[in-house]
């Protein structure tokens, strides 16, 4: 949670600003990704973790007329999209004022809407990426943080979604641009004890030997040899690879992706290939962009997993 600036140690932390849209494919009706969301973790919301949310314009009025978080009374409405609202958003995400920065995004984007490529949209998980602020783009991602987060403040979790905290029986992705790829050397050699619980990883091929020398060193030359399964390099077509894994529900609804955000990348449309992937399966997959993201989500995922009974 966002650090409280009184210096009164023994208050709690100030509650998260979030900003919450939504694609229109996913705000129809109490079976859409929308309603999902807020009736699945509307227990989080409203007893635990009391976020203040700022709402585009739209997606507000489906969440009135579908009474989703009614009386919930922490809601600021932002403008319509196409009055701004997104384009505030990202604004909101870069604003170093305590009083109107936001601390996450959830966006839970349709790919085949064109807004979800529109510049703001591009713009917003951009700025969150470079920020380190979790940017939500699919339904499984947004439930997993908001549940992991209130864990973080003592919330017990939610026995219904102990199977996707089964480690043993779940697949993780692990990519790096060339200038991050120290960091998630670093993440991976942290928090190895963890990544070692899932069924299998994954990774791009140059980040994917990377990580198997890495266990090589920890776990001895013949146990760590295949640590990680590398596809193909990015740039020639790994991170398709690992979005058709994604896309078939083969196990693997996890990515820790550490985009370099400062550089052009030549093959950025295979890295947007990625990203759709997950969205395309939203109730499934999930995808962290950011190194400062995912370590927090990494150490609390270790807490969530510890919770699972075997
Ligand atoms: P690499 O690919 O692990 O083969 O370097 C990562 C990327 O650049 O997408």
């Amino acid at each position: 949670m966002p650090a409280n600036s009184s210096s009164n140690a023994s208050r709690q932390p100030a509650p998260f600003r979030i900003g919450l849209a939504t694609s229109r494919s996913h705000q129809h009706g109490q079976e859409s990704a929308l309603a999902q969301l807020l009736n699945g973790s509307r227990h989080i919301i409203e007893q635990h973790l009391q976020p203040q949310l700022i709402v585009v314009g739209r997606t507000l009025d489906a969440m009135e007329q579908l009474g989703l978080l009614k009386d919930y009374p922490h809601i600021e409405r932002f403008p319509y999209g196409r009055h701004g609202g997104l384009m505030k958003l990202v604004s909101r995400v870069v604003d170093a004022d305590p009083a109107r920065t936001l601390d996450a995004v959830i966006y839970l984007m349709d790919p085949v809407d064109p807004s979800s490529t529109f510049p703001e949209a591009v713009a917003l998980k951009r700025q969150c990426v470079i920020h380190g602020k979790p940017f939500l783009s699919t339904l499984a991602g947004a439930r997993e943080w908001l549940e992991l987060e209130a864990m973080a403040v003592g919330a017990a979790p939610n026995p219904q979604l102990d199977p996707s905290f089964d480690l043993a029986q779940e697949g993780i992705a692990l990519i790096a641009h060339d200038a991050m790829k120290e960091r998630m050397l670093d993440i991976a050699e942290r928090h190895f004890a963890l990544l070692d619980q899932f069924a299998f990883r994954c990774a791009t091929g140059t980040t994917g030997s990377l990580l198997n020398k890495l266990a090589q060193k920890i776990k001895g030359e013949e146990a760590g040899r295949n640590w990680v399964k590398p596809f193909l390099s990015g740039p020639l077509g790994g991170d398709a690879q690992i979005a058709e894994l994604i896309l078939d529900r083969q196990q693997c609804r996890r990515v820790l992706f550490l985009e370099d955000p400062h550089v052009a990348r030549q093959h950025e449309a295979d890295i947007q290939l990625l990203e759709r992937a997950a969205r395309t399966v939203t109730d499934y997959a999930l995808c962290i962009s950011d190194a400062e993201c995912g370590e927090r989500w990494l150490s609390l995922l270790q807490q969530r997993a510890a919770s699972v009974k075997p």
